[in-house]
């Protein structure tokens, strides 16, 4: 498929692979309550139930919630010194904290919050439909002998770049499930060694992350013994990630940090496939509504929101259709063509998207380490140029003016979530840091 994009001014910075801001024209107020989508606001606020719901189990499959009473949280740390050093000091920048997904528990990175909870809802209703579970029984019940034989008799499979497999093959370890995770060529050596050592069997394709999902898909569909984790289509992933929202919501109420019309917050969110930051942003607008602006950032040779989005095309359109090359070191973000079931969600929900070069990835996860002590992964670090194109770059002033927020931005509060990193090696996350120093 040859594809010409509209002659709009991101059109050339995107196509010659330079870091950019694309406003999205399709972005209206409200669009959260559009009766025509295929999602629901009030399943935003149901995903957190279950999560509440399934706080004891987890709580007794992984020890290290023990401390939160078996959530899965981030913190959510305020920039302080590292504002400056990203230029981002003045008045204007308004108030900027990082969402520190990279340092989840369980997962080391914002899939903890989609894979994890898929992985549940699925055992749930598989013990509920073999008579194991009854009505009003303990959750805990799942982590019982002879739920762990029922769920051995099962596989959970997912297609992944690396950290969507660390997560579902770590969830369905810990419930007795046998997993098979179908990685990508780009994906890290040690993701493959730490899910061999949990017993999940690898499958190593020599090809991107949608053919690899092709190939975990069609193996699924000839073995009803196989659960699909579907990144492409999962609307449990989806609703696992959005519940983030209510967690952020709770957060900047206890640190004072109001939302409204006069204080406007803008979310930069990682995008890959385009599910964690969607169900993020889905979340995010069912609880601020028009208050707050969600980005997508994405590396510049993998942009698929951004073209996808940009080309008004009805089919998915890929990065490889307007010349680029999906090589980035970014791997939670090496996609190729997002996933059409967020496409639509996001259509005229998201603010905007925009990119970052390989190079600044680095350069700023050096930053967050050495000066709020962080460890991220280079995909984490690319919400970072945030509140540099809102403020400073053309399109993000007038983006604040159409949305009449030009006044405020002194106001504003910006969240630059990161997404990764606390699982990487001591020397894998030292050639991060050389890499940045060269
Ligand atoms: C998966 C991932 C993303 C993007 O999430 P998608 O659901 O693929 O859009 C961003 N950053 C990191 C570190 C990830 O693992």
């Amino acid at each position: 498929m040859t594809i010409q994009l509209p002659d709009i001014p991101a059109r050339a910075d995107v196509l010659a692979a330079r870091p950019t801001l694309w406003t999205n024209p399709a972005y209206r107020p409200g669009a959260v309550e559009d009766p025509a989508l295929p999602v629901r606001a009030a399943q935003v606020l149901e995903a957190q139930q279950n999560w509440e719901r399934f706080a004891p189990l987890l709580e007794i499959c992984f020890p290290e919630l023990k401390a939160s009473g078996g959530r899965i949280r981030s913190e959510l740390i305020e920039l302080q010194g590292l504002s400056a050093a990203l230029g981002y000091g003045g008045e204007e920048f308004g108030r900027q904290f990082i969402k520190a997904d990279g340092d989840l528990p369980v997962a080391g990175s914002i899939k903890a919050r989609g894979g994890v909870y898929e992985v549940f809802v699925f055992a749930e209703q598989l013990a509920r439909k073999e008579g194991l579970l009854k009505q009003g029984d303990d959750i805990r019940r799942l982590a019982e002998d002879d739920a762990r034989a029922l769920f051995s008799r099962h596989t959970i499979a997912v297609g992944s770049t690396g950290n969507l497999g660390l997560s579902v093959g770590v969830a369905a370890r810990a419930l007795g499930f046998k997993a098979t995770v179908h990685m990508s060529s780009d994906a890290k050596t040690w993701k493959v060694d730490r899910l061999t050592r949990l017993g999940v069997d690898v499958v190593k394709h020599q090809a991107d992350y949608t053919t690899a999902v092709e190939n975990a898909r069609l193996a699924a569909e000839q073995d009803p013994s196989i659960y699909f984790v579907d990144d492409e289509q999962s609307q449990h992933l989806f609703f696992g990630y959005s519940a983030a929202a209510l967690e952020l919501k709770e957060q900047l109420r206890a640190r004072g940090v109001q939302v409204d019309a006069e204080h406007p917050l803008f979310l930069y969110l990682p995008c890959g496939i385009g599910g964690a930051p969607g169900g993020v942003t889905f979340g995010a607008k069912t609880v601020f509504g028009d208050n707050v602006h969600c980005f997508f950032v994405e590396p510049v040779q993998s942009p698929c929101a951004l073209v996808h989005m940009m080309s008004g095309s009805e089919e998915l359109v890929s990065v490889y259709d307007v010349g680029l090359t999906n090589k980035t070191e970014a791997d939670g973000m090496a996609v190729a063509r997002m996933s059409a079931f967020v496409a639509t969600v996001m259509r005229n929900m998201l603010a905007g998207v925009f990119t970052v070069s390989d190079e600044d990835l680095f350069r700023w996860l050096q930053l967050a380490h050495s000066i709020l002590g962080l460890r991220l992964e280079p995909s984490a670090t690319a919400a970072f140029a945030g509140p540099g194109f809102i403020v400073s770059h053309a399109e993000g002033r007038a983006f604040c003016k159409e949305m009449g927020l030009g006044e405020n931005l002194a106001n504003a509060t910006h969240i630059l979530w990161t997404t990764g990193g606390s699982f990487v090696p001591d020397d894998q996350f030292a050639a991060f840091l050389n890499k940045a120093g060269s």
